[in-house]
């Protein structure tokens, strides 16, 4: 009996293993995953950007235009102006030249401003690409890792397999079908102490005859509560 009781608790750590293992197995691809969504929402920004500096460039060429379209105003009227017969033609393209150097001048500060944003973009632009690279380098060094870690837990799970079948083969069979039976209905252990006569699986106080019976019996001693085997 004390035999199968080890070997018992031996198929429970093996199995506590395999599952915790199975469990950070499973942890890797969205590790990867992860940094590779970061990636993307990365690359998401930098076309936002893209976007944002082809407006910024319509807008600039359009308000070049404009101001170059009053250059040529301001240039027409001033010949005129040289030109002009009276006094009072003299003065009205004198006030039309004015206005046109006004407007001009305005087109020039928006111009300036906008010169200003697409170069902020631009650098924007700049960190996002870094990033976008440092993040990349990030993404491949995390999925490098995964897949060697995955390598060595599942190379150690696939060991662990062999042991565990050995370890099985070491319990009377009985006592392997009610375990099975318990690890199919408890998460937790089905082997558990009976520290200070309490079950280690359901916290409840066992009877002090179920606990004398744990030295003595040829059969597995379960909790009279919760029915998982225990030990001492
Ligand atoms: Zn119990």
């Amino acid at each position: 009996m004390a035999t199968s009781l080890s070997a018992l608790l031996e198929v429970q750590r093996i199995e506590g293993r395999i599952g915790l293992l199975d469990q950070e197995i499973g942890k890797r691809p969205q590790m990867v995953g992860s940094k590779s969504s970061e990636v993307e929402s990365l690359k998401v920004k930098r076309v936002e950007i893209d976007g944002m500096l082809k407006t910024g460039q319509i807008l600039h060429d359009k308000l070049e235009l404009d101001f170059r379209s009053f250059e040529e105003k301001i240039a027409e009227s001033t010949q005129r102006l040289n030109n002009a017969q009276t006094n009072k033609e003299y003065k009205a393209l004198q006030h039309q030249i004015d206005g046109y150097k006004g407007e001009a001048s305005e087109i020039e500060d928006n111009l300036l401003l906008v010169l200003g944003r697409i170069e902020e973009i631009t650098a924007e632009g700049l960190q996002v690409d870094e990033k976008i690279v440092e993040c990349k380098e990030e993404a491949d060094r995390a999925a490098e890792t995964a897949d060697s870690e995955t390598e060595s837990m599942e190379r150690e799970r696939g060991e662990l397999v062999e042991i565990l079948e050995a370890a099985r083969k070491r319990v009377d069979p009985e006592h392997l079908e009610i375990y099975d039976t318990l690890s199919a209905r408890y998460s937790d252990q089905s082997v558990v102490s009976a520290e200070d006569q309490i079950c280690g699986g359901c916290h409840l106080s066992v009877n002090p005859q179920v606990i004398s019976a744990l030295g003595r019996s040829e059969e597995l001693v379960t909790c009279p509560n919760c029915s998982r085997i225990l030990h001492g």
